[in-house]
């Protein structure tokens, strides 16, 4: 028996009514569950009083804040569907998803003011709601409109099979895709990271990774309101407020991009008391095993690791902390109720499910749960070929060891051909991250008249004396490189660019290759 997003919520009011629900950092906001209730019923009928009914979308473009919380929840409880953008998108991005999604209410904050204010006018038929102080003049106010509305809780029938949110994807691949899931796929989801994690009510969850993105959301935010436990939320992740945060606040349980806890690493940890956190999960991009060991040994936490994608809702796989050194690399085996396949990818078209490779062999990921999305918003082909055969096609390569572990190579897309040889950039990079005077990597293919490709690495310093030449001794030195995968050059730059989730946007530094060559 499924309930819906909306129940959940009450359940736990009904559960924990004068526990400490919502801490919203920035804004030094407290709420019980009973508060935050009365908050999110507010919102609810306010939205229904400005006219949002069953399936009518509400976007949001905010950072963490506890009003993007409480949309969620309102949104639920009124089957409105939930449409969180991302805040670092440009003008024209947002633009986009606005005319894609159609919605009829849209949040937004200062932070984001100027993209809202260039692009309001093409879009009459939305109606802007500001959560700040000095509201613009086409935008009406969040908090007024809520004072003025109901704290009942609206009555309106939600089934688990309605659309809950369509999710966009960061677009690292092409356009943004609205991803749709139902009520019921996030509810599953909710439990699987809630039992792996061992969420309790006395938890305290961090939120500083972004809320729009669903590793964060539904990992984390909503399998913590499903036990009942503490959410406190940082408006966005700053290194030094995070770890003053994990000291005030005794967090307990947290997530971060691989990135993000590179960054943490940085700073001078002996500064603050971590000894009330337990566990920590990081995913939506690999993380080199050397960052893994070194989290354990400073920040004294342990970590799980989560590989998947928005399609899944995300959750497909998990590493255990106690897999981290026997099964270093790998992503871990399947999740509850989770199938994977390593299939053999096709010249053109899906590959087919049944064209099983066997243990070792690289091929494409594909994989089937009960939180696979329903389908994209308003595209069909894509919905197509992306569940051909019940299969979600990832667009990743990897391979699944004798024992059922998924160890993921790359994008199909960012492998690389050099001279007729297979080069998988993140063994490379792994390699790389080892050396003390790196601080970030990314490796990629570069044309090359010879080769086809050539390996070329795009180099942070840690230490600003490193050299190309000591990487290259490094990089021969290793046991794990052959030598056809050894960079042929090394890119010194001041930084990677990442997208929100804390992927590397290679696309950018192949045009930036690209560039470089053409003057
Ligand atoms: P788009 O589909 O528009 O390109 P996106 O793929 O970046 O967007 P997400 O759903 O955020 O959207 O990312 C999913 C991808 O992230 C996976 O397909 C995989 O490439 C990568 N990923 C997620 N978790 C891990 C992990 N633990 N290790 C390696 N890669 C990961």
């Amino acid at each position: 028996m499924y309930v819906t997003i909306g129940e959940v919520f009450s359940q736990t009011v009904r559960k924990f009514p004068k526990k400490e629900a919502l801490v919203d950092v920035s804004k030094g906001l407290r709420y019980t569950y009973e508060q935050w209730e009365t908050e999110v019923n507010r919102l609810a009928n306010a939205l229904i009083e400005a006219g949002v009914r069953k399936g009518d979308r509400v976007s949001t473009v905010l950072f963490n804040t506890s009003e993007l919380a409480t949309i969620f929840f309102a949104c639920a409880k009124i089957g409105a569907i939930f449409n969180p953008i991302n805040f670092r998108l440009k003008e024209k991005e947002i633009a986009y998803i606005f005319s894609d999604a159609e919605p009829k209410i849209v949040l937004f904050e200062k932070a984001v003011e100027p993209h809202i204010t260039s692009i309001h006018e093409t879009f009459p038929h939305i109606s802007f709601w500001y959560i700040d102080e000095d509201t613009p003049n086409y935008a009406t106010n969040y908090h007024e409109r809520v004072k003025q509305a109901p704290a009942t809780s609206p009555r309106i029938g939600v089934s688990e099979d309605d659309i809950y949110a369509i999710m966009y994807t960061s677009g690292t691949t092409g356009r943004p895709k609205g991803v749709m899931h139902r009520h019921r796929d996030m509810i599953e989801q909710s439990l699987i990271c809630n039992s792996v994690m061992h969420i309790r009510d006395t938890d305290r969850g961090l939120v500083s990774a972004p809320m729009f993105h669903c590793a964060e959301l539904h990992c984390c935010f909503l399998p913590r309101v499903h036990a009942g436990a503490t959410n406190i939320i940082l408006h966005h992740f700053d290194p030094k407020q995070v770890l003053r945060v994990i000291e005030q606040e005794n967090i307990t349980v947290f997530f971060a991009a691989p990135t993000m806890w590179n960054m943490l690493l940085q700073e001078r940890l002996e500064d603050y008391d971590l000894s009330s956190l337990r566990v920590g999960l990081y995913g939506a991009a690999p993380m080199a095993p050397v960052l893994v060991k070194e989290c354990k040994e400073r920040l004294g936490i342990d970590l799980i690791q989560a590989y998947g994608m928005t399609e899944m809702g995300p959750a497909v796989t998990f590493l255990f902390e106690n897999e981290q050194l026997t099964k270093a690399g790998s992503a871990g085996r399947a999740c509850l109720n989770h199938e994977i396949r390593i299939v053999k990818p096709r010249e053109e078209g899906p590959s087919d499910p049944d064209d099983v490779l066997p243990p070792g062999k690289v091929g494409e990921i594909v994989v089937k749960g009960p939180c696979m999305m329903i389908s994209y918003y308003n595209r069909e082909e894509a919905t197509t070929k992306a569940m051909y055969k019940g299969w979600y096609h990832s667009g990743d390569l990897g391979y699944m060891d004798e024992d059922g572990y998924l160890y993921v190579a790359d994008r199909v897309d960012d492998m690389i051909i050099s001279g007729g040889e297979n080069v998988y950039p993140r063994e490379v990079e792994d390699v790389l991250y080892e050396h003390k005077g790196v601080l970030d990597v990314a490796v990629l293919g570069e044309p090359d008249e010879t080769w086809g490709e050539k390996v070329v690495a795009f180099v942070v310093k840690k230490d600003p004396y490193l050299t190309a030449e000591e990487l290259e001794e490094f990089c021969k030195n290793s046991d794990k490189l052959a030598a056809y995968k050894r960079p042929r050059a090394y890119y010194f730059v001041g930084a990677l660019p990442r997208n929100a989730s804390g992927k590397i946007q290679k696309f950018l530094l192949r045009e930036q290759m690209k560039k470089a060559t053409s003057s």
